[in-house]
């Protein structure tokens, strides 16, 4: 492509809302083209970019047995009454309604789509297992759309769906997407990780993340360096503090501890750690209708961090039908007091307690009372918990689950996610095949995404410097940029024009800079865009010499028009 023909529109000023490398970045090279919040088109470079990226997986899934189908992005909300999720996935949930009042909603994934498909398919036991997937344009309507395409409300993903007889046949399933997944990841040039993840609002029993990693990335993880633990800090399992069985409880008394409503406070007022105390977190809960329903009251070590996923999962409520209380209205209903709240005497709430609590003796807690705490509080003599539960965040250092080294943590940006479901939708859509003995038994099934154009950004974001993109081979929108100082002089032009006719025929992408502006100007572009390649031809035209720089290396050589070809298409081959 000739640039001088193409539909381009860098930009010099970077855009206000733009916080990140690869936001700013794919707005800058004009890849990308805001509409709304959370909503962006793709101009021609950066389409060029995420087809790359999605051939890459169309291969890897075909490889690994799928197949390509297509479903509308337009789902009735009959399917997800039957699943459950109507509900379950809340507000995210892009909702509409046709003339007829009829509901609808754009749909953020298709579990009840292909179930429903598989449902009415699949009769027998020989036509299982079955991989289905599309690559198709997803909607949720995210409560803070930022960083570009990393949290958008329109984005393309990548989602497949595999259907097996039994366990054994998803546990199959599942390993040979998680493999496709290493495949995909690493053809798209990305440092990665995959972990233990939490199954969030898709259900189901096991799942892995895949990550790359990344300062800006939403994720964070929690890894071990003297095992292989991994795991996202809101799956992570935590190793509670010993129990203190041999320490003898002491009376409940309360203090008078004014003003300290914070663990840092009264601990400080008290002179003891913060690990003899314990917090209290307090919340409301709605149901369907979003009228309250109830609250709940929350208890971890004082120096601990209560883990929301955690304490969903525990409740098995979705995320979005619990928020924290009013604490007015919870301390009528419930005696407690704002800042001084401790679990003696809490009535009329949930009361969810982490598991250390359970062993740990003569804890610090609020006494229910305004500038009082209560000292030596135990567990089973002073309070009991609803439910008991590991609640708490796995911090750095903490203990590893696995073999008890200090864990790390990272930070990454979630590029694919890969659950095993089990027989979540089946059973609640009835999704049956009969065996061999024409037993009518559920499909087990497992489900796997891909954010394609995050997946982009995440790209970027790992691929750049001060001046632009550095584009991996693989999923850059060309292969090589010719830059021609004077496209008036013949020679230039010429020989350019030879080395452009010359790579295409080679089947190299190329683009040819004949743009009537300075070289400087085309050299900052040429950066900007990140193209690996790029050949400038110059003065030595004339002798048949032009110069060969990777836009990853900081040293150009000077090399003849044909050894720059040559050189072009074998570190295309190599690398594409
Ligand atoms: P997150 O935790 O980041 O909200 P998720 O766990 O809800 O993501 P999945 O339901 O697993 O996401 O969706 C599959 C993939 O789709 C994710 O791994 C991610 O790459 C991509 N994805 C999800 N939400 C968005 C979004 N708002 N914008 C862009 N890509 C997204
Ligand atoms: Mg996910």
């Amino acid at each position: 492509m000739k640039l001088s023909k193409m539909h381009l529109k860098t930009l010099r000023e970077v855009p206000n809302e733009a916080e990140i490398p690869s936001h700013i970045l794919l707005l800058r090279t004009g890849m990308i083209r805001k509409l709304v919040s959370g909503v962006y088109g793709f101009m021609p470079l950066g389409w060029r970019s995420v087809r790359k990226i999605e051939d890459i997986i169309r291969q890897e899934m075909d490889a690994a047995g799928g197949q390509e189908i297509h479903m509308s992005a337009v789902q009735p909300a009959e399917l997800w009454e039957e699943s459950g999720r109507w509900f379950a996935y809340g507000p995210e949930l892009w909702r509409l309604k046709d003339r007829n009042g009829r509901e609808f909603c754009l749909g953020p994934t298709h579990e009840e789509i292909f179930t429903d498909i598989v449902r009415n398919d699949v009769a027998s036991h020989r036509q299982l297992p079955l991989n289905l997937y599309q690559i198709q344009t997803k909607y949720r309507d995210e409560a803070r759309p930022r960083f570009g395409l990393m949290r958008s409300r329109e984005f393309i993903m990548k989602d497949a769906y595999s259907f097996d007889k039994d366990e054994a046949g998803l546990d199959q399933s599942y390993q040979e997407m998680y493999d496709a997944y290493d495949k995909i990841f690493t053809r798209c040039g990305l440092t990665f990780r995959p972990v233990e993840a939490d199954s969030g609002a898709i259900g189901g029993s096991n799942s892995h993340e895949f990550t790359a990693l990344s300062e800006v990335g939403e994720s964070e993880i929690a890894y071990c360096e003297s095992c292989s633990m991994a795991a996202t800090t809101e799956r992570a399992e935590c190793v509670d503090a010993p129990a203190q069985n041999d320490v003898e409880m002491l009376a409940l008394e309360d203090v008078h501890t004014p003003g300290t409503k914070t663990i840092e406070e009264v601990a400080g007022f008290l002179g003891l750690d913060e690990s003899q105390t314990m917090k209290a977190l307090l919340f409301v809960t709605y149901d369907e209708e979003g009228k309250e329903n109830g609250y709940v009251a929350a208890f971890v070590r004082g120096d601990r961090e209560l883990n929301m996923t955690k304490l969903v999962n525990a409740l098995d409520i979705p995320e979005h039908s619990i928020e924290f209380a009013d604490e007015e209205k919870m301390a009528e209903a419930c005696g407690c007091v704002g800042g001084f709240t401790g679990p003696v005497g809490l009535h009329d709430c949930k009361i969810v307690v982490d598991s250390e609590l359970v062993g740990l003796k003569n804890l610090v807690a609020g006494a229910n009372k305004e500038n009082y705490h209560t000292k030596n509080v135990n567990y089973g003599r002073d309070y009991e918990g609803d439910i008991v539960v590991d609640l708490k965040v796995l911090q750095e250092g903490d203990a590893c689950p696995v073999c008890g080294a200090p864990v790390k943590h990272a930070r990454g940006i979630e590029v694919g996610q890969v659950f095993k479901l089990g027989t979540k939708y089946s059973d609640s859509m009835g999704a049956y095949y009969k065996d061999e003995n024409m037993k009518d038994q559920l499909i087990v099934m497992g489900c796997y995404g891909i954010g394609v154009t995050r997946t982009l950004a995440a790209v970027v974001e790992q691929h750049h410097d001060e001046n632009g993109i550095i584009w991996p081979m693989s999923v850059a929108p060309y292969h090589v940029i010719i830059t021609v100082m004077k496209p008036d002089d013949e020679v230039q032009a010429e020989v350019a024009d030879k080395i452009y006719t010359d790579l295409m025929k080679a089947g190299a992408e190329v683009m040819l800079d004949d743009r009537k502006e300075r070289p400087g100007v085309k050299f900052k572009d040429a950066d900007l865009l990140g193209i690996p390649i790029r050949i400038t031809v110059g003065r030595g035209a004339a002798d048949g010499i032009v110069e060969y720089k990777m836009r990853r290396d900081a040293d150009k050589i000077e090399i003849s028009v044909e050894d720059a070809i040559t050189k072009a298409v074998t570190t295309i081959n190599e690398e594409k």
